[in-house]
């Protein structure tokens, strides 16, 4: 395979990207919508893909594709390398051991994997898990499952009204019943970034075992895994500028060596006979049937992409779009902004005096936005604040300020139209 195309991100000067250049790596970016130019601001939901990307997919197909870990033949060792070589680009993103991570086909699968072999076979009636308010619902049912089925107790970690963690409340609810603390990394809703390395030392002290969902982190910002000390990681593809279907969870050797399987099939076995099936070493043993290889191909593009512009820049530029952002919407009557944490991502939720979410995300599509309307995948955020549904606008570095400012426009006409 031609190696996957580095970002065409000039590096002009230490510090400076021509971000015009970059985003011209995106193609889907220049496309209109309702004879509009798109304004995609729905990058939390999922990211636009660069070239690198959709060349490196279509260049599996087109040279190597064979199925991974079975055949001895050229394509499959081919095959086997690429997808052995995500594994390995995606432990270095993350400043992982590579043999801890688990690939796999995004936060959602990751953390039911932690829910079913982590926590199944070992809570029980007494036990409670500890859930912060905030969580995206892959965050929140998988431990309702788990509770369900073992007689373990949730309990929520509550929020400020500003979008930021309840410290005190936090340190009061991990008592010693408390096994398992799951926690965003950064909210898909209120975009506050959580000071994951603090809280993680907070409950590993306690013994409490730790779930971070990196799904709105790792595309936004450098992460460092080893040092947040967490036990489990989970993140997605998708999001990172990757194929859907991808994603993984970094997890400790210690707990890995000790969780069955969760889901069975070829891959995962070393032999396997009627009396009894031996298990492959971790991480293969979670990996059972094919995988999504030219997922994972493309994944690694992505990764390449996010390194080569620099993850401390694509956070400084999502932190200049932000500023500009909130500033346009704190300038409109009538516009509540829900969260206001001083560390906050590039995630924008938003409500309008007299117009429905959804009334105004469809309006504003026929201007060519694309924002989300809705409940995020957060019922229980939306609860705590009281509201029904919010609209979202999520940015991403190749967004621009004069975007900004045509969204703006449009917002206007549509709140005018909506009278
Ligand atoms: N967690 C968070 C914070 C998310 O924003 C999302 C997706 O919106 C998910 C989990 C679920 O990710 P996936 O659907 O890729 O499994």
């Amino acid at each position: 395979m031609n190696a996957p195309r580095a970002a065409s991100a000039p590096q002009e000067a230490p510090g400076a990207v021509d971000w015009a250049r970059v985003r011209a790596d995106f193609p889907l970016l220049h496309r209109a919508v309702h004879d509009k130019p798109l304004i995609y601001f729905d990058n939390a939901n999922t990211a636009q893909k660069p070239t690198a990307v959709i060349e490196a997919v279509d260049g599996y197909y087109r040279r190597f594709n064979a199925n991974v870990s079975r055949a001895v033949h050229q394509l499959g060792t081919e095959a086997t390398e690429a997808y052995e070589g995500a594994r390995k680009r995606l432990a270095r993103l993350l400043n992982v051991r590579a043999d801890e991570l688990v690939l796999c086909s995004g936060t959602t699968f990751a953390i039911n994997l932690v829910a079913y072999s982590w926590a199944l076979p070992r809570l029980g009636p007494g036990d409670t898990i500890l859930v912060s308010r905030m969580e995206h619902h892959a965050n929140i049912v998988p431990w309702q499952l788990v509770a369900e089925r073992t007689g373990a107790a949730i309990r929520v970690a509550e929020i400020h009204e500003d979008g930021t963690l309840d410290r005190e409340a936090l340190a009061r609810a991990m008592t010693p019943d408390v096994r398992l603390f799951a926690v965003a990394h950064v909210s898909n809703l209120l975009g506050t970034v959580n000071p994951v390395r603090e809280l993680c030392r907070e409950a590993r002290r306690r013994g409490i075992v730790t779930v971070v969902d990196g799904s709105q982190a790792v595309p936004h910002r450098p992460v460092d895994v080893a040092a947040i000390g967490c036990d489990f990681y989970a993140f997605t593809g998708h999001k990172m500028l990757g194929p859907t279907g991808t994603g993984a969870l970094w997890a400790r050797r210690e707990h890995l060596e000790t969780m069955p399987p969760f889901i069975g099939g070829g891959e995962m076995i070393r032999e396997v006979s009627f009396e009894g099936t031996v298990y492959n070493d971790p991480p293969h043993r979670f990996e059972a049937g094919t995988p999504n290889i030219a997922g994972f191909v493309g994944l690694t593009a992505a990764a390449d992409y996010l390194d080569a512009i620099g993850l401390e820049r694509i956070e400084a530029r999502e932190a200049e779009l932000l500023a500009h952002l909130t500033e346009a919407l704190d300038a409109e009557d009538g516009v509540r902004i829900l969260g206001r944490a001083p560390d906050k991502a590039a995630v924008v939720s938003f409500l309008v005096d007299g117009a429905h979410a959804h009334d105004l995300a469809t309006l504003l599509d026929l201007e060519g936005v694309a924002i989300r309307s809705g409940q995020h995948c957060a019922h229980p955020l939306l609860q705590f604040y009281g509201v029904a549904a919010t609209c979202r606008a999520s940015l991403a570095f190749y967004n621009t300020h004069e975007e900004i400012d045509a969204f703006m426009a449009a917002l206007r006409k549509v709140r005018r139209l909506l009278g």
